[in-house]
């Protein structure tokens, strides 16, 4: 096992950042609130859900669709109807332009992304990318942030395999951060920071899965203890830049991240998963790094990584593990989720 990484901190080159780590706190006595998440049986078709085919939603209803499918949110939190407001130079206001809209990964109520066959989940990546031009073309979008929240942890009430698309005149902080940060990492540098960060962790111990086009792994600078980065082995700021092929294989690669999570402890492992495309702003933003990004909020089976004092009242992340360690774990379980192993 990896030795713990104490009293520690380590620089987050994309937020830019110090994450503090204190792996020697992990096995501390905790007496506070668990939560395993439910591992139970999940009907295929749920006549309450607002996403499962033919049901009425909020506005309208959904057609008894196959495959993928994508509508505008019933309450986006943009829209072209946005009123502009009053406010001042210092109490600054603007509307909040854009929209936003939800795209459902498949008709089956059951599945989650780890279900998917090989080329659902490359529809799956391939509506990501079509939408994502689609809105970026707009005027009015700056940014087109792609994001799942998988499980009730996450504060997911709704099984049904979806994510959403927010898609206005925000760019997002932590977007903007990582924007700000390549484009001075290139200044002052010459290189690229998704080229260094790949380079690092693919020299690492902290991989845990890669193919020809993508690496997985447990960064170096993890806030959270079994975070996951999902690089491109190839330069692109966008989904729109890829090929069919790496689109496909992103899919794949989504899938086998969520699988090892189930599999970590054979149960449904809640996270929050973003794709960080670069802003469509009119900027030049030639060295975003592209990637995606996996935020789980349970360090052990029961066990959430509670933000409190230091991360809600002080604004710095402290991870109670050593990402060698946690990405180990990763590694060692198969890519075969445990419901087709038996
Ligand atoms: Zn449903």
């Amino acid at each position: 096992m990896p030795p713990p990484v104490v009293w520690q901190q380590r620089w987050h080159p994309l937020r830019e950042e110090w994450v503090l780590f204190t792996s020697h706190r992990r096995g501390r006595p905790w007496i506070g609130d668990t939560h395993r998440p439910a591992d139970l049986p999940v009907p295929h078709y749920d006549p309450t859900c607002a996403l499962c085919p033919g049901n009425k939603r909020l506005r309208g209803a959904n057609p008894p669709y196959a495959g993928v499918y994508w509508f505008t949110n019933d309450l986006p939190c943009f829209s072209a109807e946005a009123p502009s407001a009053g406010g001042d130079d210092f109490y600054q206001t603007r509307p909040a332009g854009g929209t936003a809209e939800v795209i459902c990964y498949s008709p089956d109520h059951a599945k989650t992304f780890v279900d998917l066959t090989d080329a659902e989940c490359a529809a799956v990546v391939d509506l990501w990318a079509e939408r994502s031009v689609a809105l970026a073309a707009r005027a009015e979008v700056d940014h087109v942030l792609i994001f799942e929240n998988k499980g009730a942890l996450v504060g997911t009430s709704n099984p049904h395999p979806h994510c959403q698309v927010y898609a206005g005149n925000l760019i997002y902080g932590f977007i903007a951060r990582e924007a700000e940060s390549a484009r001075k990492f290139w200044e002052k540098t010459g290189r690229t920071l998704g080229a260094e960060i790949l380079a690092r962790e693919a020299a690492g111990p902290r991989v845990i899965a890669q193919d020809g086009d993508w690496l997985a792994c447990v960064p170096w600078f993890a806030r959270y203890a079994y975070e996951v980065f999902l690089l491109p082995k190839r330069e692109v700021g966008r989904l729109g830049d890829l090929r069919q092929d790496e689109r496909a294989s992103l899919g794949r690669m989504v899938r086998e991240v969520a699988t090892r999570y189930d599999n970590l402890w054979r149960l449904p492992m809640p996270y929050v998963m973003a794709v960080h495309q670069a802003p469509c702003d009119g900027a030049d933003h030639a060295f975003y790094p592209f990637h995606l990004e996996f935020h789980p909020p349970l360090r052990k089976p029961d066990t959430m990584k509670y933000l409190a004092g230091p991360e809600i009242g002080g604004g710095s992340m402290t991870n109670e593990s050593n990402p060698d360690e946690k990405a180990a774990e990763l590694r060692a379980v198969p890519s075969v989720h445990y419901k087709r192993l038996g």
